[in-house]
């Protein structure tokens, strides 16, 4: 497998025309951008090409316009943005107002690298799709990947193939069969797993506790069944809650055990499972953690993603937190300075941990520049 080409690995760009795919995929409100954050991630790849002579031509999904143009989408803002913290580069006009860019055309690949001499994907959050941006331009251009790129491939995949021990996976949010892959995978590397969200309610009900009327995915009971035998055959613990907050059947905050009465809802853990769930995080190496612990939403419900967050920020492990809701926690606490990597990539953090590839690193080793 031959390694993938970063941005020394495209020679002299000096005078060059690079397309760079970024992330900016900003949050915007009627036409305000509300956070710049993923604008101002891409400048340590763009300064990096401009310092050396390049002309910078940037290109971006934002948002889901299906195919076609639609003003609610255009990247107006995002460039008058850009053209403050980096003048002078391009940005095309969003990707997917063209159908091309989805369905992988390579009539639309053509269009995006005319004029065009090397390419730099630095867009990880898109880097789990085949679409025309992410794999079209490396099967003819010398390519790399940008800074933001390497460094989530460098933290992920080390995670995944080479984690200081004890390593501990933190998993919750709200969707089990979404996340049963890497739940897979990750039992494989870590010598336990916190269970919290949402998601617990599933594991709980495999081992035959009643949990009122939360939310739970009736077919993956077997599947969690599994998980937990195969784990205990293992060695490996996965650790699950003990006590709960919620709702009772008259939609009151109530708190409880392990058990929930008819009708009761659970929405977060309970402080005791939260104690229990920072200590194991104080204690480990590595912590990866994907998924709020509970409806974090809602202030009645945020404690124990909290306590999870602070403890994240307090142990002396390395840290990494993936997706979209956990990342959006952290920051909501004022705690997103306080672990040792961020991942930008809410699905593609989860799909290269648990395969340990994506079609754009793929596509990136495959450039004829790849060594
Ligand atoms: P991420 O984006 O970090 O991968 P998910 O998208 O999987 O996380 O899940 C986040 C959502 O899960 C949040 O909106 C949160 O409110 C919800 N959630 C967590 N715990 C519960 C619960 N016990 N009941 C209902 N929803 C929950
Ligand atoms: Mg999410």
């Amino acid at each position: 497998m031959s390694r993938i080409p970063t941005l020394a690995d495209l020679g002299d760009v000096g005078g060059k025309r690079v397309l760079v795919r970024t992330d900016f995929n900003v949050p915007m409100e009627d036409g305000k951008i509300t956070d710049d954050f993923r604008i101002r991630a891409a400048l340590p790849t763009i300064n990096w090409l401009t310092e050396r002579g390049a002309q910078v031509v940037t290109a971006s999904h934002l948002g889901r316009p299906k195919g076609q143009p639609n003003p609610k989408y255009s990247m107006d803002a995002v460039r008058a943005r850009l053209a403050e913290l980096a003048p002078g580069v391009e940005l095309l006009e969003n990707l997917r107002f063209d159908a091309g860019e989805e369905g992988n055309d390579p009539a639309f690949v053509a269009k995006l690298i005319d004029g065009i001499d090397l390419y730099v994907d630095d867009a990880f959050g898109a880097c789990h799709r085949a679409h025309a941006s992410i794999v079209g331009p490396p099967r003819t251009l010398p390519s790399a990947m940008g800074l933001l790129l390497a460094k989530e491939v460098e933290v992920l995949l080390g995670l995944r193939n080479d984690p200081k021990h004890p390593f501990v996976a933190v998993l919750g949010g709200s969707k089990i069969s979404d996340k049963l892959g890497v739940v897979e995978a990750l039992l494989n590397a870590v010598d336990s797993l916190v269970i919290g969200g949402a998601m617990c309610f599933t594991f709980l009900a495999a081992q035959g506790y009643p949990i009122g009327a939360s939310l739970w995915e009736p077919d993956q009971v077997d599947t969690c069944k599994r998980l937990l035998d195969e784990s205990k055959a293992n060695g490996k613990t996965i650790h699950l809650p003990e006590d709960l907050v919620g709702v009772d059947a008259n939609g009151e905050f109530a708190t409880f055990g392990i058990r929930l009465p008819d009708g009761a809802k659970g929405f977060d853990i309970g402080p005791g499972t939260a104690a229990a769930f920072s200590d194991v995080i104080m204690e480990a190496r590595t912590v990866f953690w994907n998924g709020p612990m509970g409806m974090f939403e809602d202030p009645r419900f945020e404690a124990g993603t909290r306590t999870v967050a602070q403890a994240m920020a307090d142990t002396k492990a390395f840290t990494v937190v993936g997706g979209g809701d956990s990342a959006a926690a952290l920051a909501q606490f004022g705690l997103d300075d306080e672990v040792d990597h961020v991942s930008t990539g809410g699905g593609a953090s989860l799909e290269l941990i648990e395969l340990g590839d994506l079609p754009g690193l793929e596509a990136l080793r495959g450039a004829p520049n790849a060594k």
